[in-house]
């Protein structure tokens, strides 16, 4: 063998490797996850809500997750329920805007100018917010009716230089919340530690779900990003969830980094349009896909799993 053939050979076995390194590298290369948070806590309905939102920032902390929460205006109140969204972004939150009245735009008495006036009525009282930013959550995830309002909706946004702020995982933290209050009211904390391994289960079941509808429909793992309210039932297990999903080899990432996906500022082209933008592109590819994606009545056989009811 010459001293070329031995060079190149060389050179071979070390391409091979590095082939073989970058295909180890994209086989166990973990999902990414980011985490939003919507809606936000009134202290003058829910004597808790102070509580709530301090202990998911602790746990948000504790984790060194930065991530971004959706208030409205008729969830959160008024003076002291900004002051509660105030403290996310001076933890090194974003702050978006999820309308001021929390409209359901798939709904006919839901007018076009009326939904927007409420985005702008948000607008005025967030914008003085710290980390503030112009990105948008439809409430409920609902993205118009008609082509009319969802087209009209868009192209207000796109012209008020607003960012969608959409979700690739749904799931139905607000159905375990509700479960999660009505044992603690018992104080049952039997059926308390069941709910909690029940919502795990659920949160990482969904993010699969979605996970495998990506690879689906883009043919690759995005950045993805998990729908949460501030409730108490993340104030509860927040950190347990997210050590379980770090153990099911989840890596979380900034919201604000997420958001970088060019998935998050697709407009919809389905009527009625919304749900997870995933879930979305499914079905526009023609996908059979169950309608709403999330909802209460597909939870109650999980509950039944965990004897619960
Ligand atoms: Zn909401």
């Amino acid at each position: 063998m010459t001293k070329n053939q031995t060079t190149l050979k060389q050179s071979l076995k070390n391409l091979l490797s590095l082939v073989s390194l970058f295909t180890l590298c994209t086989m166990t290369q973990a999902k990414e996850l980011a985490l939003s948070f919507d809606d936000g806590v009134n202290p003058q309905q829910n004597s808790k809500a102070v509580q709530i939102n301090q202990q998911i920032l602790d746990q948000l902390a504790e984790h060194q997750i930065k991530s971004i929460v959706f208030p409205s205006l008729v969830k959160f109140g008024d003076y002291q329920g900004k002051q509660l969204v105030a403290n996310w972004g001076k933890a090194g939150h974003l702050i978006g805007n999820h309308s001021a009245l929390h409209q359901n735009l798939n709904k006919p008495d839901t007018t076009t100018q009326a939904y927007i006036q409420s985005i702008q009525d948000a607008d005025l009282i967030l914008n003085t917010l710290p980390r503030y930013k112009r990105i948008y959550r439809y409430p409920f995830l609902k993205e118009g009716e008609t082509v009319e309002k969802r087209d009209a909706v868009y192209q207000w946004l796109k012209n008020n230089q607003y960012a969608l702020g959409g979700v690739s995982i749904d799931a139905s933290d607000w159905f375990y919340n509700r479960k999660y209050l009505q044992y603690a009211t018992l104080a049952d904390t039997e059926k308390l530690l069941r709910l909690k391994q029940a919502y795990i289960w659920h949160l990482l079941n969904r993010a699969e779900y979605y996970d495998q509808l990506a690879v689906q429909t883009l043919q690759r793992s995005p950045k993805h990003v998990l729908l949460l309210h501030v409730n108490q039932i993340n104030a509860a297990f927040l950190s347990d969830v997210v050590t379980a999903f770090k153990q099911h080899g989840w890596t979380f990432i900034p919201t604000e980094q997420a958001f970088g996906e060019p998935i998050y500022s697709l407009q919809s082209l389905n009527i009625p349009a919304g749900e997870s933008v995933i879930w979305s592109l499914a079905k526009t590819q023609g996908k059979e896909l169950r309608y709403p994606a999330e909802d209460a009545p597909y939870e109650i056989e999980n509950l039944k799993q965990y004897q619960l009811d």
